[in-house]
C-alpha cells in the first residue's frame, strides 16, 4: 500500500510514461524521462531520479504498483 500524500499517479501509453498533471506546476499530460522498465525496477527497490521536464522540479521513485508511483516527496496535499 502506497501512502496518498506521497504516490504520483501514471499512465503508459505507446511505451512512453505520462503523469495527468504535474503536482508542481501544474502541466497536464507530462511525458517523463522514465521508461516503463524503471518503474518495474522501482518495484523491485531500484530508486529512480524523476525530473520533471516541464519545471526542472525532481523527485526520487521508490516503488510503484500499477497505477502509482511512490515517492520521497509530498506530492498531494
Ligand atoms: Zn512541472
Amino acid at each position: 500500500m502506497i501512502p496518498f500524500e506521497r504516490s504520483l499517479p501514471y499512465d503508459i501509453v505507446m511505451g512512453d510514461v505520462y503523469v495527468p498533471e504535474c503536482p508542481f506546476c501544474l502541466k497536464n499530460q507530462v511525458l517523463l524521462s522514465i521508461k516503463p522498465a524503471d518503474i518495474t525496477m522501482a518495484r523491485e527497490g531500484k530508486k529512480k531520479l524523476l525530473v520533471f521536464p516541464c519545471c526542472g522540479n525532481r523527485v526520487v521513485v521508490l516503488d510503484s504498483d500499477n497505477d502509482y508511483l511512490l515517492t520521497d516527496t509530498v506530492v498531494r496535499g
